[in-house]
């Protein structure tokens, strides 16, 4: 089984990815955190990557690819796995398609989350995750219990350096123009289910479980 959570950044996709994937035993792949991860270690793999997050942009889709190949490799053992990020051009998606025969996957379900742009800026810009787990929190709308410090793991929270106003808008503008088409491809190919995001995280929650737990 395959899930791809789709969506603008800021739509919520790390913090259903948690709860889904702890209720449906699915290996979670995010390749945006497997990339800040190879950053912070500066591996070759990061210095690559570096340049582009810093600015908003996406990392060319072969580095991408290529992870996402290793990951889904080490995903047996678990029911199937969830893609939180990716695909994010029509390459990817291409790409993905073609190798699921190969790799024994199916794609089940694209969940696209949808929020107003507003909520978005909003959303972004009091994110704070923590640098140990990588639990994403919000000033506001999810703080945690104690002041800067992970609810789960005890770990510091920091605002990564691409929530900045500036970057945040950046990121928007290659959401529209990169990743949106995925919208029209999944739909397309009948896997994409639409997703109230302007919702609660818990009402966000029930509407995507509800589907998955038809499936
Ligand atoms: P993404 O992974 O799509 O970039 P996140 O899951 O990190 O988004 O969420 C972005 C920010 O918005 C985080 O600070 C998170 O706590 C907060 N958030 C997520 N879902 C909601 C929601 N439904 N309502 C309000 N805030 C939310
Ligand atoms: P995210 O954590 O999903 O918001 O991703 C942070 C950054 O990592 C993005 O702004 C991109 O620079 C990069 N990134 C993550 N996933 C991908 C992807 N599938 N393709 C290209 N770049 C990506």
């Amino acid at each position: 089984m395959l899930i791809v959570l789709l969506g603008p950044p800021g739509s919520g996709k790390g913090t259903q990815a948690e709860k889904i994937t702890s209720e449906f035993d699915l290996a979670y792949i995010s390749t945006g955190d497997i990339l800040r991860s190879a950053v912070k270690d500066n591996n070759e793999l990061g210095r690559k990557a570096r340049q582009y997050m810093d600015q908003g942009q996406l990392v060319p889709d072969d580095l991408v690819v290529d992870i996402v190949k290793v990951r889904l490799m080490d995903a047996e053992g678990k029911k199937g796995a969830l893609f939180d990020g990716f695909p994010r051009t029509v390459e990817q998606a291409v790409f993905l398609e073609k190798a699921l025969p190969e790799l024994k996957v199916t794609l089940n379900m694209v969940f696209s989350i949808e929020v107003d742009e507003s909520e978005l800026i909003k959303r972004l810009t009091g994110r704070r995750v923590c640098s140990v787990c990588g639990a994403s929190y919000h000033l506001k709308f999810k703080p945690p219990k104690v002041r800067n410090v992970c609810d789960q793991c005890g770990g510091d929270l920091y605002q990564r350096d691409d929530d900045s106003l500036e970057t945040v808008q950046e990121r928007l503008e290659v959401y529209k123009k990169q990743t949106e088409p995925l919208i029209d491809f999944y739909q397309e190919r009948g896997l994409l289910s639409p997703i109230d995001g302007n919702q609660d995280i818990d009402g966000v929650y029930k509407q995507i479980s509800s589907v998955l737990g038809e499936l």
